[in-house]
């Protein structure tokens, strides 16, 4: 009786009403009836319609109680609808063929914010199948009502999402007050981002102030046709990012050289000492670097020049950051590097791109780009195991999108 009470205090169905309720194999079941005289409504059209037959029992899986199973158990009636002919009536507690209840769902994908998915179906005692259905049942729902007004500075990202160069490309929003995922595309041409634009709009495009980017040929060539009048910029992050590639290709390549005259094999497993950032490096990186910075070696010129540049970031004034670079492309050129000439090299070409960072700067907090590509990494790998694209999708706009969450009389988490 008192789950009763409960259950119309907590998810009250407008046009049903809760029956019996008994406790059958480890579940609790809920009748579930139409309230007498009401008449069913069309599930396509949602026009009420007279009654054609009832169909047989159907059970949907509630919030469980207790850590006991609940399910609400229901004839779904069949309406007669001249509109769309023969059809099951339309059930408020869930959608379509579905056998989850909608606060089910969203209980489900609460969860799946903080454990995997495959932790929340053995938590709860479902199928990943249904993880899944709750995940893009919220997603669905909060795609269609988020907001995309006043939208002032977006960042394109991109990530690798499978073995052999898979990518996708990531577009963010990264004003100060709101960071969120925007757009998951599949590959980084230029058809991808294209469709990021099509689907933003030219209204929103031309509100906006400052895209971020790397120097993707591709992501450069539809911003330029795409958002002229907005200020393009090189943001830290991928500037850092590109010079990280140059140092580890040199190291790559000092490795097998130093491997094939048959020196000692000193920079072997030493990747992450160059790459990594100081602070964020373990006591055994750190005098490893120490040591490693007394040999002569072309990676340690190369990570030098790479450490040097990053006063560029500290300047007050675009053309202090512009005489800085001058000087310290001059030196980096003449550093005998290839792999540190060839991103020097694109780096000045796009001078104009990387200097654009000190127009936004006071409103761009650094890191920010770099923080959202952590967080969807991060994503990806509790996810592991996700091989379709549309389920990638969902779980990154899951955790990065900050999507609208459907309504609910109570919440179950
Ligand atoms: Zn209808």
């Amino acid at each position: 009786m008192l789950i009763k009470t409960l259950l119309n205090k907590t998810y009250p169905v407008k046009g049903f009403v809760y029956g019996k309720i008994s406790l059958e194999d480890e579940t609790i079941i809920v009748e579930v009836h139409e309230r007498k005289n009401s008449k069913a409504k069309c599930s396509c059209c949602h026009q009420q319609r007279p009654t054609y037959d009832h169909m047989k029992e159907r059970l949907f899986k509630f919030v469980p109680l207790w850590g006991i199973h609940v399910a609400f158990v229901y004839r779904p009636r069949r309406v007669e609808c001249p509109k769309d002919g023969v059809k099951v009536e339309h059930m408020p507690w869930a959608d379509g063929k579905s056998s989850v209840c909608k606060p089910f769902k969203l209980f489900l994908a609460h969860w799946a914010k903080l454990l995997s998915w495959k932790e929340v179906s053995v938590q709860f005692k479902v199928s990943w199948l249904n993880v899944f259905e709750s995940v893009k049942h919220v997603v669905d729902y909060g795609l269609e009502h988020r907001d995309l007004d006043n939208i002032k500075a977006i960042g394109i990202d991109e990530i690798q999402y499978r073995k052999g160069h898979k990518y996708l490309t990531l577009v963010y929003q990264i004003d100060g007050h709101c960071r969120r995922l925007l757009f998951v595309g599949k590959d980084r041409s230029v058809k991808t981002l294209l469709r990021f634009f099509y689907r933003f709009g030219k209204e929103r495009t031309e509100n906006l102030e400052a895209i971020c980017s790397d120097l993707w040929k591709a992501y450069l060539k539809v911003i330029k046709h795409k958002a002229k009048n907005v200020v393009h910029i090189l943001d830290r992050f991928h500037v850092m990012k590109y010079l990280n590639d140059a140092v580890d290709k040199t190291r790559r390549q000092e490795t097998a050289q130093l491997k094939q005259d048959g020196y000692e094999p000193i920079l072997e497993k030493s990747k992450y000492c160059w790459l990594k950032n100081k602070c964020n490096q373990n006591i055994f990186q750190l005098a490893r670097l120490k040591d490693l910075l007394h040999y002569n070696l072309r990676t340690v010129r190369c990570y030098l020049h790479k450490e040097d540049f990053q006063q560029f970031w500290n300047y007050k004034t675009r053309w202090g950051a512009e005489r800085f670079f001058k000087a310290w492309s001059t030196r980096a050129m003449r550093s005998k590097l290839p792999e540190l000439k060839k991103a020097v090299k694109s780096l000045r070409k796009h001078q104009k791109l990387l200097l654009n960072y000190f127009s936004f700067k006071e409103r761009l907090s650094n890191g920010i780009v770099e923080g959202l590509n952590l967080k969807a990494k991060l994503t990806m790998r509790k996810s592991y195991g996700f091989k379709r694209f549309e389920t990638i999708e969902i779980a990154l706009f899951h955790t990065l999108g900050h999507l609208p969450e459907p309504m609910m009389t109570h919440r179950f988490y």
